[in-house]
C-alpha cells in the first residue's frame, strides 16, 4: 500500500505500538501534542541528531529497510556512546514521497525499535509530512550524563595515550565485499549492515577517566584530526597496533590494498577513539576490547602514523579515492 492510500494518521497508528522500552521516564508518548518525560536531577542532559537522505545515505539498492532504520538508530545512539552517555528518549520525522510503499517505511520503523530495545530508548514522538523529494529521516536522540562528567573532543593533552575500541575497517569491507558479490566476509557483511553502538564502553571509559572521545564514524583519520584540531595537540598512531579483523586483512590481501586504510579512511564503524593520561591507561589497557594504538605529542594540529618500518608519514584527514 502506498503512504497517500493510507494517510498520515492511520500510518503513524501503524508504528506506534512497541515504542516505550523504559516505561519509569515516560508520562505520555507518541499520541499527544508533545511527548512528557523525566529526567534524573543528578544527569545533564545530551542530545543529538543525524539525517539521513535517501541516494545520499542510503538507497533501498544496498541496503534494506531494516537495516536502514538499525543504521539511523545506531548513528545517534553512537554519539551519546561518544559523551559516555545514557540513551533515554527517541523522536524520528520523516518526510516521505506520497506514493512511497507504507510496508518499508514500516520496516525501517521495525530496525529503529529493534535497536531501542537493545539499549532501552523509547520513541515517544516524531513528525510526517509529505515531499516531492526522495525520503528523508531525522531522529532527535535525547540522553543523560553524570553532571559535569560528559566527554569532549577537545579535552585531549599532551602526553595521553590514544586508544580505540573492538576493532576498526569492518565495516568498510563489509560493504566493499557486498559490491563485490561476495558469499563469503559475513563478519564484515553485518558491520556494516548491523553496526553496534558501543554506549557500555563509552559508559566505562568515561568512568575510567579518559580525557576526550569521540565515535568513529567518518574513519579514524579524520576523527583523529578532529580531536587533534579541538584539542590544539598532535596525535601520533602507530600502523602495527591498530586493531583490524582477519577478514579485514584478507580482503586487504585480495584487493591489494594497505589493511589500515580500511580503518583510517573507511568510516561508519562506530567504534570510540578516546585519550587517556598514563595513570587512567594503567585501568583500561585490560580490558579485552580496548587497544591503546598511539600518543598525544606537542607539534601542529595534526596526525602522524608511524609505519612498519619505523618512519613516519603524516595523515590527511581524507585520503585514497577508493574510500571518497
Ligand atoms: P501535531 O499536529 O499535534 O504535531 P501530529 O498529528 O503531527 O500531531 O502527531 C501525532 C502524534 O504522533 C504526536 O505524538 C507525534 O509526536 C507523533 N508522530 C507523528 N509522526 C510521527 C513519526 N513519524 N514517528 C513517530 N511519532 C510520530
Ligand atoms: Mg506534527
Amino acid at each position: 500500500m502506498l503512504l497517500k492510500e493510507l494517510g498520515e494518521f492511520s500510518f503513524i497508528d501503524s508504528i506506534k505500538r512497541d515504542t516505550i522500552n523504559d516505561k519509569e521516564t515516560v508520562k505520555v508518548g507518541i499520541g499527544d501534542d508533545c511527548a512528557i518525560y523525566t529526567t534524573a536531577s543528578d544527569m545533564d542532559q545530551i542530545v543529538t541528531t543525524d539525517t539521513m537522505v535517501e541516494g545520499v545515505h542510503f538507497t533501498l539498492d544496498h541496503m534494506n529497510p531494516f537495516d536502514i532504520g538499525f543504521r539511523l538508530a545506531t548513528a545517534n545512539l553512537s554519539d551519546i556512546a561518544a559523551m559516555g552517555g545514557y540513551p533515554k528518549q527517541a523522536l524520528i520525522s520523516i518526510a516521505a514521497p506520497k506514493d512511497y510503499e507504507v510496508k518499508n517505511l514500516q520496516c525501517i520503523y521495525d530496525g529503529i525499535k529493534k535497536q531501542f530495545q537493545n539499549f532501552k530508548v523509547n520513541l515517544i514522538g516524531g513528525d510526517t509530512v509529505s515531499t516531492s523529494g526522495p525520503l528523508v529521516l531525522t531522529m532527535v536522540l535525547l540522553g543523560g550524563v553524570p553532571r559535569d562528567k560528559g566527554v569532549l573532543r577537545s579535552t585531549a593533552k599532551v602526553g595521553d595515550y590514544i586508544g580505540v575500541t573492538n576493532s576498526l575497517g569492518s565495516a568498510a569491507v563489509g560493504l566493499d565485499v557486498i559490491n563485490a558479490g561476495e558469499k563469503e566476509f559475513f563478519a564484515s557483511k553485518d558491520a556494516f549492515k548491523r553496526p553496534i553502538p558501543q554506549i557500555e564502553l563509552g559508559q566505562f571509559l568515561r568512568n575510567r577517566g579518559v580525557t576526550a572521545m569521540t565515535d568513529v564514524s567518518d574513519g579514524l583519520a579524520s576523527e583523529l584530526h578532529e580531536i587533534a584540531k579541538t584539542s590544539k595537540v598532535h596525535m601520533k598512531i602507530y600502523s602495527k597496533a591498530i586493531p583490524l579483523e582477519l577478514e579485514t586483512k584478507k580482503w586487504a590481501e585480495i584487493t591489494n590494498i594497505n589493511p589500515v586504510d580500511f580503518a583510517l579512511y573507511g568510516g561508519e564503524d562506530f567504534q570510540l577513539v578516546f585519550t587517556v593520561d598514563e595513570k587512567n591507561k594503567q585501568l583500561i589497557e585490560k580490558h579485552p576490547f580496548v587497544t591503546i594504538i598511539g600518543e598525544v605529542v606537542e607539534g601542529d594540529q595534526g596526525v602522524t602514523l608511524v609505519v612498519d618500518d619505523g618512519s613516519e608519514v603524516p595523515v590527511d584527514a581524507h585520503g585514497y579515492d577508493h574510500f571518497i
